[in-house]
């Protein structure tokens, strides 16, 4: 029988007025949950409870909500296994990798339970005498966290973690189709001990989500926004956010680079040019979009990588396979129209595309009932290209070829993203030249496009976000104000410039 579940607003389920069946892509007859979404005003109501809730927890010492957050991390922990097979059920991520997921919020609690006992301020030198300056950080307050369902657990626990830390309430609205994970996780977290309201799951669509936040923002009630999704979405949420001045965290998409060079070992970059391309089936933010190799090593590139696609293990997630199927339907469909944008320059040095069948295998795999794709390389690909300008999310990588150094890195910024970017080097120089050069947030240096650490910057530029980063200390300023204190005990008015001391 599957799951029935509802939002949870103040301790309580909150009333549904349509509802959804988020179904497992690898069978999609099975349905994983049925989910009751919410209307604008839950949304707006839930930030209404979230700000009465968030006075008391804000009250709560630091280092005491540091110790919730030690628990969240010892429950997840103890429900790992259990967490990351519903994760690989109702998305169809590989169960390693879903694991893998699970673990980067066991992390994330890691880092900021110890957070609780620094969230450090400053004491800053006066230009006066007997004059003390202070620095404190405060929390902002609510947060309303709308997150997407690659990554349906641990990217929203890089917000939620280090919110619930630094005093804020939070509202999180997932998504739909991974709303049996996101609702698994937030029992984990309101069990560790979290006063009500504190926490709040809202499940609803895009347009009720956009709708509740703008009655929440203009009531006063949110004071920040996260959000991890589409730029096209992202900008939307920016301009809303920006009317009512507030700078939301936008955590967007990718199109991420992998330049090749002829120094270069060939076998590591293809190794790493396979999982960056297709792991979860070319589905994370920080996929491979296209890899630009040395005109000089092109051939021999492109001929190991189409033959370690050829021959990569693709099916039932649950199985050591390196990639399941798409997330959703809806990213199938959306994944078959990026199929069109093959043009006739372009080769196809995959084999075939679209839809495994048994018509259509890949290897001895016929697809089954499942929304699984064939893996496809383009070889071919120009600037000017669709495919090279645009994030594809799905299992599609370009190729292209350059001569320069500098030639690579004007093509890895040309499509005006900025999230992830890995170079394949044996020079030092040629490494350090790329950093300087890519307008990426992040930079592998002989290592894949995609993961993360929990306590390394996490974030992008341009298409790909505002410049906002999540994880580690940095995250911190997404989710507390710095407050300014100064404090004369010379018993007479000091007046700042005007008094200068001898
Ligand atoms: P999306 O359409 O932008 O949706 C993301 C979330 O926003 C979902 O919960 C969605 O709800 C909600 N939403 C949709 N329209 C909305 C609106 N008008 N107002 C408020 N909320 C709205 O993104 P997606 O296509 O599902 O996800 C894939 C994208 O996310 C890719 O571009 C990927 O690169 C990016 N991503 C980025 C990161 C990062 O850290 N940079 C991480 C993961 C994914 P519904 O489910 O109802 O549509």
């Amino acid at each position: 029988m599957s799951r029935q579940i509802v939002s949870v607003v103040g301790g309580k389920e909150a009333a549904a007025v349509d509802t959804y069946e988020s179904t497992n892509p690898a069978r999609t007859g099975e349905v994983v949950a049925r989910v009751g979404l919410a209307d604008a005003d839950t949304f707006a109501a839930a930030c209404r409870t979230a700000k009465d809730a968030q006075r008391e927890w804000a009250k709560v010492p630091a280092p005491v909500r540091g110790r919730v957050i030690a628990s969240i991390g010892r429950l997840v922990e103890a429900n790992a296994e259990r967490l990351a097979r519903l994760v690989t059920e109702e998305i169809g991520k590989p169960y390693a990798e879903s694991l893998g997921e699970v673990r980067e919020i066991v992390d994330t609690c890691d880092f900021f339970l110890g957070e609780g006992r620094r969230l450090y301020g400053q004491t800053v030198p006066s230009e006066m005498p007997d004059k003390n300056l202070f620095t404190f950080r405060n929390p902002i307050g609510v947060a309303a966290v709308i997150t997407a369902g690659n990554f349906p657990v641990a990217v929203p626990s890089w917000y939620l973690v280090p919110a619930l830390l630094c005093g804020n309430a939070v509202v999180w609205k997932p998504a739909e189709y991974a709303a049996a994970s996101a609702h698994a996780m937030f029992q984990l977290f309101v069990a560790a001990g979290l006063p009500d309201g504190v926490l709040n799951i809202v499940f609803a669509d895009g347009a009720e989500t956009f709708g509740g936040l703008e009655l929440a923002l203009g009531e006063g009630s949110v004071q920040k926004v996260g959000f991890t999704g589409s730029s096209e979405v992202g900008r939307k949420i920016g301009e809303l956010t920006g009317r009512h001045l507030q700078s939301a965290c936008l955590e967007l998409g990718g199109k991420n680079p992998m330049v090749i060079m002829p120094d270069a070992e060939l076998d590591l970059a293809v190794e790493g040019a396979l999982f960056s391309g297709f792991g979860t089936a070319g589905q994370r933010c920080t996929s491979l979009g296209t890899v630009i190799v040395h005109e000089s090593v092109h051939d021999e590139f492109v001929e190991r990588f189409a033959r370690a696609v050829r021959e990569s293990r693709i099916g039932d997630p649950a199985q050591d396979v390196l990639a399941g199927p798409l997330l959703d339907q809806k990213f199938a469909d959306r994944y078959e129209e990026y199929l069109t944008w093959i043009e006739p320059h372009h080769k196809v040095v995959s084999g075939n595309i679209g839809k495994i069948t048994e018509d259509s295998p890949h290897g001895d795999f016929d697809g089954g009932q499942g929304l699984f794709y064939h893996p496809v390389v383009v070889d071919g690909v120009k600037a000017t290209d669709r495919l090279f300008l645009e994030e594809t999310f799905g299992p599609i990588v370009g190729v292209t070829t350059f001569r320069t150094l500098d030639e690579a890195i004007e093509l890895a910024n040309l499509p005006g993203y900025g999230l992830s970017s890995s170079i394949y080097t044996t020079d030092p120089k040629h490494a350090f030249h790329f950093r300087e050069g890519i307008s990426a947030g992040m930079v592998s240096v002989n290592n894949s496009t995609s993961g993360a650490e929990a306590h390394l910057p996490f974030g992008g530029n341009g298409k790909s976000g505002n410049g906002s980063r999540q994880s580690g200390m940095w995250v911190l300023d997404q989710f507390t104000r710095w407050q300014a204190m100064n404090w004369d005990h010379s018993g007479r008015l000091q007046k700042a410039q005007m008094d200068v001391a001898e």
